[in-house]
């Protein structure tokens, strides 16, 4: 009944890989930086000023937009039309400073055979700037991101589809890396090998539930707190 995700990577599950797909928020860099709680304050901001209302309100919108539609931005969309490139460069005025260069999450990238991909519910200019920060940008064959998902966020089929179909990208011979689990249902069903990227220091209940995972967990082939060996460990060679 239940499977528990594999937390150490078997190479022969990864030999047929030819096109790596790779979140980037809280995927290409560890969850405790939180580049994300300075987003969330500038998406704030930004609801605050187009609808003209108190601080409270405007986040309690956002959190409902988000839940709702995926992304904030997609509510704002669909209910206020506004401009979707304004949004996002607001969105992404944010200090990329805690992000550091990793060489050894650069060199396993650099080292995996094939194509490489960001494939985000962010913007292309986020991705460069933090890929740049972490000094594995120049790994990357290609950024798949909201703009190029015409807005529609992960998890909507159409949105892998449109990356799957843009990049001639063989489901079967590929593999997607993410944060959320949520993210990883498409990607599984498409038949890519799908690996979860926690938290390091999950709190107990965390860490209880991941390992109690239940049948709706069955797309969760692998969970690691650590990219970098995950990605070395798969490659025997490293
Ligand atoms: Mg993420």
């Amino acid at each position: 009944m239940e499977k528990k995700p594999k937390t150490s990577p078997d190479p022969a599950d990864f030999a047929n890989v030819r096109d790596w797909v790779f979140d980037l928020d809280n995927t290409l860099y560890p969850h405790h930086i939180n580049l994300f709680a300075q987003i969330d304050v500038n998406m704030t901001a930004y609801v605050q000023e187009l609808l003209q209302v108190e601080r409270e309100e405007a986040r309690a919108l956002q959190k409902r937009y988000y839940h709702e539609h995926g992304t904030t931005l997609q509510g704002l969309m669909l209910n206020h039309g506004i401009d979707p490139d304004s949004f996002l460069e607001r969105a992404h005025a944010i200090d990329y400073s805690a992000l550091l260069p990793d060489t050894d999450l650069g060199d396993a990238i650099k080292a995996l055979p094939g194509r490489k991909f960001i494939f985000t519910n962010g913007s292309v200019p986020h991705a460069e700037a933090a890929a740049r920060a972490l000094g594995i940008l120049d790994h990357f064959d290609d950024i798949f991101d909201i703009v190029a998902a015409g807005y529609v966020p992960k998890p909507a089929g159409e949105t892998y589809d449109k990356f799957a179909s843009l990049h001639r990208v063989d489901t079967a011979n590929a593999v997607m890396f993410e944060d959320l689990p949520r993210n990883l249902q498409v990607p599984k069903a498409l038949g890519m090998r799908t690996v979860l990227l926690v938290p390091r220091n999950l709190d107990t209940v965390l860490i209880e539930r991941w390992e109690t995972l239940t049948e709706e967990d069955d797309h969760i082939d692998y969970m690691t707190d650590d990219l970098t060996s995950f990605l070395k460990g798969m490659q025997p060679t490293l």
